[in-house]
């Protein structure tokens, strides 16, 4: 395949990544990502299967190589495979170097064989403790067994999975070299994420945030941390973990600046295209699709859209409101 790179921003970063919220549904309500009585967006809002295959289909037309699904929960939209099944043409094609998948690994046990039979090669899965009781308590509904089983589904699926668990301070900050062991001695890497001021939550994010500069700190008590240059085009900086032989990210949003190699665009599952995680600025993209059967005008929208990309983001949790910075949820853009 040619490598043209159709979509240039105005800082000459190269977007070739695209994360697609399928959904802003979930069967958890994780206690930093959604209140417990979540409203959701009418069914009416929400692009069709179809949509969303055709509007990925002229992102990879357009350059973007690598895919990643997300929500809410993408595996509980329903017929998710559909599209997955569709867009793993692309991957036939030679179109699309990766398709993946962000997952809280409840339907894992269900999908992983298919994900795999589709060409899906790696799964990332949210998982914040060990513990049974305290991973009911911070995904208010979720059941730990269920993600256990996902999890062990996706490996003997011969999908490569990372965990990724959010930092949350008093909550797993001492469980997490635990963790890191466990993740680890099963072959799976690890990213750390800070929490981010998104949307409104019962909880006080204050309270919640534990600065990644501290958990690295702590973890070097007894592990051996070095630095290494292994960049994934994403927010994660990684270190190799010398006792376990494994991969350590750190995602540090609101202490690091990680936005002058961003390549990424988020679009959500009406079909609104977020440039930037931490910025408001958004374009409709549902609109130019559904006013033409051909791509043309989606794709101008597109350009339009790039153009606006800026050069990073400012989230801050502002420490007398409290307030967050951006006021839609991470279910939103999926993270
Ligand atoms: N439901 C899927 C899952 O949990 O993996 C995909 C969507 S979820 C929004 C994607 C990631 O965002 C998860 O790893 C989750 O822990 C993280 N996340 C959610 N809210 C966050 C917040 N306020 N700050 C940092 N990470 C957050
Ligand atoms: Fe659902 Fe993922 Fe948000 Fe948890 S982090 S509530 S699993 S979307």
């Amino acid at each position: 395949m040619s490598e043209t790179v159709n979509m240039i921003d105005p800082f000459g970063r190269a977007i070739t990544y695209l994360r697609v919220s399928v959904t802003d549904r979930c069967d958890f309500r994780c206690v930093y990502c959604m209140a417990e009585d979540m409203h959701f967006l009418p069914k009416k809002d929400l692009l069709s299967l179809e949509e969303l295959e055709r509007l990925c289909s002229v992102f990879i037309e357009k350059g973007v190589r690598r895919l990643r699904l997300t929500g809410g929960e993408p595996l509980v939209r329903k017929n998710i495979m559909h599209l997955v099944r569709q867009l793993s043409r692309h991957l036939e094609s030679g179109a699309l170097d990766e398709l993946t998948l962000t997952t809280n690994g409840s339907q894992l046990a269900r999908f992983a064989g298919e994900l795999a039979r589709c060409g899906v090669q790696r799964v990332n899965v949210s998982l914040d403790t060990l513990d049974p009781q305290k991973f009911r308590a911070i995904t208010r509904w979720g059941n730990l067994d269920k993600v256990m089983q996902g999890i062990d589904a996706a490996q003997e699926a011969g999908l490569r999975v990372k965990i990724n668990a959010v930092a949350l301070k008093g909550f797993n900050e001492d469980e997490i070299p635990e963790m890191l062991t466990w993740a680890h001695g099963r072959g799976m890497d690890m990213t750390l994420i800070e929490t981010m001021p998104m949307g409104e939550i019962d909880a006080d994010r204050t309270d919640q945030y534990l600065p990644l500069s501290q958990m690295r700190a702590r973890l070097e008590e007894r592990f051996t941390l070095t630095d290494t240059p292994y960049k994934t085009g994403g927010p994660a900086r990684y270190v190799e973990v010398a006792e376990t032989g494994g991969r350590l990210g750190f995602i540090t949003p609101l202490t690091h600046n990680f936005c002058e190699s961003c390549n990424r665009v988020r679009l959500t599952c009406t079909g609104t295209l977020y440039m930037c995680l931490g910025q408001e600025d958004a374009a409709d993209l549902r609109a130019p699709l559904r006013a033409s059967e051909g791509n043309e005008l989606v794709s101008r929208a597109i350009d339009e859209a790039i153009s606006r990309k800026s050069r990073g983001h400012d989230f801050v949790i502002d420490r007398n409101t409290k307030r967050p910075a951006v006021s839609r949820h991470m279910s939103v853009t999926g993270g």
